[in-house]
């Protein structure tokens, strides 16, 4: 009966399956999605039980670490794999390199490296056929360990990968401080836990990679879509059931007759512009200049033909300016120009493009809306320092300082808002209106004060120049005067009607005196209101 095998049916039958042959190696071709050549493919290893029937990684890949039996199973795979090469340069064919999986148990307690530099050099075949796949997680904390595997796997000139890429919490760090050559970007990883965000996440990654010149294989590939998806991002390597399953040695044989073949290459370089790559390493200087130093920042690239922007990274920072407790992840997962009004986009959009030209710091305000989970959603206004940084293929890479000055701008809104409700207020009640600070005795007229009486914006040493001019004629000059002392004094209000300018006019002059909590006068609201003749 074909089943799952339980955990002590496998360890039980272990050994003899080795030596039984029951287990075999499938190939999975990674393909260039645009030239339709191979550039390599990736060892699987399957089980046939001659009970139980074949029996998947998934199953038992956990019980022969747990177990302690994944490093024989490893080095049987790897010497198949020499093998399977040997046989392809044998009979002539040009073999593409083989990737295989090396689990992080394989490394406590072995001599990892120096038992397959050992399989290989008895089976005689170049190292450049062979690649090694590190997970991810293995990496996690980059210990010492695994970086010093991974130095003399270099050391024998073996390609390393970074298998599973970004379905770790910590990949970017990671990424810097292991030196791999290859990335594999999972799609299923990337598209289940970022609320269909997923494409962002993953054109944010591949760029990322593209800045440390690592080329990347996109593996779990399924669909037509996420294969131009890919190579919309410049990612051309693809490993899925789109082109193949895992094939079993001698089908792979045949394909590999048929098919062009062509190496990895790295995705196109940073040409120009400061050492990018190195934000990505937690200990680098410039991530922790990032990260301490310089405020509220992000980075960010942006490709002038299309006006396409991403956010690449953000510090704490600026999670803190924006405020709304908005996580990094969310702020990744967002197109920036979401949040943007059309008007504002543009303008942003032409301070980058004179950033990129001058090579300059330039300054941008925007408002931008602001969506939160937990807070709803919000506007804020920014303003931006941005700066270019250098281009990776069509993206220039911009970096940007930020600043929120809603509060400022709010706070600056009102006064314009209170001043315009206050002007048209006094336009249509055909009264004259000012404000008299009590203590350094400016007088700050409204809109028609200024139009028909010729004041400026702000009148000082009130009320001598009125006097002067004639508006308030001289013979209530003493009057008025002692007016102003005791607002100074703390009189709550004064009127009368006082004959104004030259023409004395009559109008209702009135002031009303604002208090601070101290009770000591500050303001002083003054009006004029012209006496209607009533017969
Ligand atoms: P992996 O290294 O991430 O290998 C890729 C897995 O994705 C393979 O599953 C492959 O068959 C599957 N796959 C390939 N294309 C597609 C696709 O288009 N869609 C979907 N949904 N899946 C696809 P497999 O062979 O079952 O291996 C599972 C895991 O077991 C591997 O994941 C690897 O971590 C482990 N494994 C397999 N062989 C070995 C080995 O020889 N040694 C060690 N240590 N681990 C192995
Ligand atoms: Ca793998
Ligand atoms: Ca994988």
């Amino acid at each position: 009966m074909y089943r799952v095998m339980t955990e002590a049916e496998m360890v039980e039958a272990f050994d003899t399956a080795i030596s039984d042959d029951q287990f075999y190696v499938c190939y999975q071709p990674q393909m260039n999605h645009i030239s339709g050549s191979i550039v390599g493919a990736e060892a699987l290893l399957r089980w046939k039980h001659p009970e139980f029937g074949v029996q998947f990684p998934s199953d038992f890949i956990p019980v022969l670490e747990k177990n302690d039996l994944i490093y024989k199973a490893d080095q049987f795979v790897f010497e198949k794999v020499c093998l399977f090469i040997k046989t392809c340069l044998d009979k002539g064919l040009t073999p593409v390199p083989v990737s295989v999986n090396m689990s992080r148990y394989d490394i406590v307690g072995h001599d990892y490296v120096e038992d397959i530099e050992k399989t290989r050099k008895r089976i005689g075949i170049p190292v450049k056929y062979l690649r090694i796949e590190i997970t991810e997680s293995s990496a996690i904390g980059g210990s010492d360990l695994v970086s010093s595997v991974l130095d003399r796997l270099h050391t024998y000139g073996y390609i390393v990968e970074m298998d599973d890429f970004g379905s770790g919490y910590s990949s970017l760090n990671i990424l810097k401080k292991l030196d791999v050559d290859v990335i594999k970007l999972d799609m299923s990883f990337l598209s289940e836990n970022t609320g269909g965000r997923g494409g962002v996440i993953i054109s944010s990654m591949v760029r990322m990679t593209k800045w440390l010149n690592t080329p990347v294989i996109a593996e779990g590939v399924e669909t037509i879509e996420q294969a131009d998806y890919m190579q919309s991002l410049g990612c051309n390597y693809i490993q899925g059931y789109l082109y193949s399953k895992p094939l079993p040695e001698n089908e792979y044989l045949q394909l590999l007759e048929r098919l062009e073949t062509e190496p990895i290459k790295p995705a196109s370089k940073l040409v120009k512009g400061m050492g990018v790559g190195r934000f990505w390493d937690p200990d680098s200087f410039e991530t922790l200049v990032f990260n301490d130093f310089v405020g509220a920042a992000a980075i960010f690239s942006y490709e002038e033909d299309t006006g396409k922007a991403e956010l690449l990274r953000v510090n704490k920072k600026y999670l803190e300016e924006i405020g709304m407790n908005v996580s990094e992840q969310e702020i990744l997962a967002t197109d920036p120009w979401e949040s943007f009004s059309e008007t504002d986009r543009k303008s942003f959009e032409a301070t980058i493009k004179k950033a990129i030209e001058s090579g300059e710091e330039e300054t941008s305000e925007h408002w931008r809306l602001i969506r939160s989970k937990c807070c709803g959603d919000d506007n804020i206004c920014i303003r931006a320092h941005v700066r270019f940084l250098g281009r990776a293929g069509r993206q220039d890479i911009i970096y940007s300082r930020i600043r929120n000055i809603t509060g400022e701008k709010r706070a600056y809104q009102e006064i314009v808002d209170s001043e315009r409700r206050f002007r048209a207020a006094s336009e249509q009640a055909n009264v004259y209106a000012w404000e008299y600070v009590i203590d350094t005795k400016e007088m700050h007229p409204c809109f028609r004060c200024m139009r028909d009486l010729g004041l400026p914006v702000v009148v000082r040493n009130y009320p001598e120049p009125a006097i002067e001019m004639g508006i308030f004629p001289q013979d209530y000059a003493d009057m008025y005067r002692d007016w102003h002392r005791q607002l100074a004094e703390g009189v709550h209000s004064l009127e009368a009607v006082i004959p104004l300018t030259v023409g004395r006019v009559p109008f209702i002059v009135r002031y009303t005196n604002e208090f601070d909590e101290n009770g000591k006068p500050v303001k002083a609201y003054g009006s004029a209101t012209l006496v209607v003749d009533n017969k």
